[in-house]
């Protein structure tokens, strides 16, 4: 094995090094006015403290990724501010409702706590509310994922993160309209018309066929949202996982449990276009309401 260039590993140590004490004398200008007692020598102890007190995620910090107008705008009390990244124009055809079912099922699991440290490593504030209608960038949902998937979680795993969408949205205007139905055939239809509108706007939605038991659904990204990101697809597999489980979570308002799922073509493994096959049981009678 050839050990790399002891020379060249040495200038990068010395680059990052000094990289890191220019961010941590900005990061000290920046917190001084809110914390007179920030310590003046950048090392490890220090930073960790600070860490604590500031609630900065210092994989970010370290890895240079990490965005100080965000950040003082936090520290100022501003907890609804996004990264830039995510602000990008045109880019917010995502929903809210997205994010707030993914950290519903993950503060189920693992805490609030948790979920809030989850949405701090993507430079969110944890108090930050998300409306279910509001739009918001792809990039934010691939990223929560990513940081979901550090977990080590499997497929089935990321289906589940999305299984609770229809009682995350009973309250909403969209739940208000789906629990209205008997059957599951209704609620698909409804959800690809007048309800389709409540959803993200980087893909198109096309049901293939619906019967009482079983629908089948073709999900293509729209050409507006490829231009806009510049790429065939928008999103990750683990996103498309997610949406599983979102479909699957709309017999939820009359069977009580969501409907079988499988995908015989993603367009994030094989091809242009996701194929969703979803069945389901008639109910016998329409569950109770705190289901
Ligand atoms: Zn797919």
């Amino acid at each position: 094995m050839q050990l790399p260039d002891r020379n060249l590993v040495e200038s990068s140590a010395d680059l990052f090094n000094r990289k890191l004490q220019t961010n941590y004398e900005r990061l000290k200008d920046l917190l001084r006015p809110f914390d007179p007692s920030i310590p003046e020598e950048l090392n490890v102890e220090n930073l960790w403290s600070l860490s604590q007190r500031h609630h900065l995620d210092l994989d970010l910090f370290l890895r240079g990724q990490f965005n100080f107008e965000t950040f003082k705008a936090q520290i100022a009390g501003d907890s609804q501010i996004l990264p830039e990244k995510y602000l990008q124009n045109g880019q917010q055809l995502s929903r809210g409702r997205s994010v707030l079912t993914i950290l519903d099922a993950v503060a189920l699991y693992f805490g609030d706590e948790f979920c809030s440290n989850l949405l701090n490593r993507l430079q969110i504030s944890g108090r930050r509310t998300f409306d279910p209608d509001e739009f918001l960038s792809m990039h934010l949902l691939v990223d929560l994922l990513t940081e979901v998937s550090r977990l080590g979680i499997s497929n089935t795993d990321f289906r589940w993160l999305g299984f609770r969408s229809a009682l995350v949205n009973r309250g909403t205007e969209l739940g208000k309209i789906i629990y209205q139905f008997n059957t599951g055939d209704q609620i698909y239809r409804s959800m690809h018309e007048e309800c389709m509108h409540f959803f993200d706007k980087n893909c198109k939605y096309e049901i293939q066929r619906l019967s009482k038991n079983s629908n089948e659904i073709k999900i293509t990204t729209r050409e507006q949202t490829q231009e806009i990101f510049k790429s065939r697809t928008v999103g990750s597999r683990e996103v498309c996982l997610v949406r599983q489980g979102v479909y699957a979570s709309m017999t939820l308002p009359v069977l009580g449990y969501p409907a079988s799922i499988h995908e015989s073509h993603c367009m994030h493994v094989d091809g242009d276009y996701c194929l969703y096959h979803l069945s389901w049981e008639s109910p016998r009678s329409k569950p109770t309401p705190d289901l």
